[in-house]
Formats: structure tokens, C-alpha cells, sequence
């Protein structure tokens, strides 16, 4: 008699139709910048759907990634205080050396 392979019962991840997989990081980082190619939005919106687990995660990172955003822009804003003081500094500094 032939010997047949061992199933486990598990499919390879490889071998799942896209949008049975779970969203990785970058997909999720992509989708939520708006930076994912059109074909992969319709795979993570329908996986979305059907994934409670995913839509979790992606609403953590969101939070994340706005959270991120206003620290970015807070420090933007005090990144371009700071050299226009510096700057003042410099043309102070300048204009007393001058003399
Ligand atoms: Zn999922």
C-alpha cells in the first residue's frame, strides 16, 4: 500500500485566497496612510469585513498612527520656533560682531 503524506489539518499560508489573510504590519502601516495599491485595497477592505481581529488591530494602529501624526506636527512647530529663534540669535550675534 502507498503511503500517504501526513495532513494536519492546515492549509499553508501561501495557499490562501488574499483575503483570508490576516493584514501584516506594512499592509496595515499602506492601508492606513493611503498608500496601498488599488488591488490591495479591495483584498484588505473584504478581508476587513469578514475579520473582526484585523479590524481590531487596524483601529489600535489608526489611534497610533494619528497620535504620531499630531506629536510629528507639535514638533514641527517647535522645530520651526526654535530656528527662526536661532536664526535671530544669529543675525543679533552677527550685527553686534559687525560693529
Ligand atoms: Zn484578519
Amino acid at each position: 500500500m502507498e503511503e500517504q503524506p501526513i495532513s494536519h489539518g492546515i492549509i499553508a499560508l501561501d495557499e490562501l485566497p488574499e483575503i483570508h489573510r490576516h493584514l501584516d504590519a506594512e499592509q496595515a502601516e499602506r492601508y492606513l496612510m493611503g498608500n496601498s495599491p488599488a488591488g490591495e485595497v479591495a483584498n484588505l477592505e473584504e478581508h476587513l469585513l469578514i475579520c473582526a481581529d484585523c479590524r481590531v488591530e487596524l483601529s489600535n494602529a489608526d489611534i497610533y498612527v494619528s497620535s504620531m501624526s499630531e506629536v510629528a506636527a507639535r514638533f514641527r512647530k517647535r522645530t520651526a520656533r526654535l530656528m527662526a529663534a536661532v536664526a535671530a540669535g544669529l543675525l543679533v550675534a552677527g550685527i553686534l560682531a559687525l560693529r
